[in-house]
């Protein structure tokens, strides 16, 4: 979304405020001309002969987006077996799906493998399991390299009190369990979370992959996970993808030269690809004055973007009712009844009642993340695809809310008999 002439616009000059008109309010609104700009910067980055950009579905899982993404020239990172349906359903070829569970069942690994997906494999007790059951089914392996990449503890996955991935200190284990099944390693991978911040952090867990997979004669690819940050205030640092790539680029050549074949390198981005291209839309019911604050409230609340309450995480907000004029600090809040707020002292365009609020940065972790809470329905979703609008999921109904839900008939009103 770009501010022209006091004006919001979206890919093919689309009024923002027409969408609302047309969909209603609030609206999760997505650009393709971001997500393929985003990917074009990442297989630029990567100056290698065969690249792997595995979209991670769990970050915006829409059959529409998948299927784009499919269109770009994208793999799938699938973390469940419904992931692994949807990412088949979206076209996917089995080979071009990675599924990478955590703490699920073998049974539900069964299954994958039947669907005849990439399988990686985060844990010794799966490694024995799986190895008795597929003995010639060839998997990748989920290392834990011990390092601290980011910042936010939540969403941190490669140090050493993780939950994530075998540790590299267990690899003489790993190799009695192959060895004892017959079992074949074709990947090593890491994912480290988000929020790389420090590439020589990354650069250093990438080398205990490099060390790893030395061990392993049959690879065909590393895959060294994701956790790109993007910028979500203007003050914010991005992983910087070119210098990274540069290095990684010379690393990974070098890697290739000693082991004397020419492996895959693969990387799984969720935010880095849909974090921008996203938007949401609500109107504001009501402006609340108290003795302290100034209350922007919102027709919507942590049931449709749980990010800022969850995370701490920050959006930027702006009115896209009101470009110009005097500004005034806001406290944006939902509409939830518990402690809903979006963002405390916003300097913003002067808020009326009615006005409609945008939301950066809502194309990752937002829609997938949504409930009912509260007995809401959730949003609708429009995708812009070369500059057109789509709805892409309908708003919800009281249907929604009732579906699956069975009836008691002892506590089921009869209708009047009349
Ligand atoms: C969530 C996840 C990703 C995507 O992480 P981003 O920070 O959104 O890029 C990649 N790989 C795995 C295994 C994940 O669980």
């Amino acid at each position: 979304m770009v501010l022209q002439d006091g004006k919001y616009l979206l890919e093919g000059n689309i009024d923002p405020l027409e969408l609302v008109q047309k969909y209603g309010c609030p609206l999760y609104v997505y650009e393709s001309s971001i997500i393929e700009a985003q990917y074009k910067r990442l297989t630029r980055a990567f100056d290698v002969e065969d690249l792997q950009i595995n979209y991670a579905a769990k970050a915006l899982s829409n059959i529409n987006i998948l299927r784009y993404m499919h269109s770009i020239g994208a793999g799938l990172d699938t973390v469940s077996i419904q992931e692994v349906r949807l990412g088949l359903k979206a076209g996917f070829e089995p080979q071009n799906i990675m599924y990478t569970p955590n703490c699920v069942s073998i049974e539900e690994i069964s299954a994958a493998a039947k669907l005849g997906v990439k399988i990686n494999i985060d844990n010794i007790s799966i490694l024995e399991q799986f190895g008795t059951l597929f003995p010639d089914y060839p998997v990748c392996i989920r290392i834990n390299p011990h390092i601290m990449a980011g910042g936010n503890s939540k969403i941190s996955t490669g140090h050493i009190d993780s939950k994530f991935g075998i540790s590299f200190h267990q690899m003489p284990l790993i190799h009695r369990i192959l060895k004892a099944t017959g079992l074949h390693v074709e990947g090593v991978h890491m994912h480290t979370g988000s929020d790389i911040l420090d590439i020589d952090v990354f650069l250093q867990g990438a080398e205990i992959l490099f060390q790893v997979a030395k061990e392993f004669p049959d690879l065909k690819y590393l895959d060294f996970g994701s956790g790109f940050k993007v910028p979500y205030k203007e003050e914010d640092i991005e992983t910087d993808i070119e210098e990274l790539g540069e290095k990684i680029t010379a690393r990974f050549k070098l890697f290739c030269e000693d082991y004397g074949k020419n492996l895959t390198l693969m990387f799984e981005p969720g935010k880095f690809l849909v974090s921008r291209s996203g938007i949401f839309l609500t109107k504001v019911n009501v402006v609340k004055q108290t003795t302290s604050t100034v209350f922007a409230g919102i027709d919507s609340g942590l049931n449709h973007l749980i990010r800022p309450m969850l995370y701490d995480a920050y959006h930027k907000i702006v009115n896209i009712s009101n470009t110009t004029g005097r500004q005034r600090f806001y406290t944006v809040v939902g509409y939830i009844c518990e402690t809903d707020t979006f963002g405390v002292n916003r300097r913003m365009n002067e808020i009326s009642e009615g006005d409609i609020l945008a939301f950066y940065n809502a194309g990752a972790y937002c829609y997938t993340m949504s409930s009912n809470y509260n007995s809401r329905f959730r949003p609708a979703e429009v995708f812009i695809l070369n500059g057109k609008d789509h709805l892409i999921r309908e708003r919800e109904t009281m249907e929604d809310l009732l579906r699956g839900q069975v009836e008691i008939e002892t506590l089921t009103p009869k209708p009047e008999l009349s």
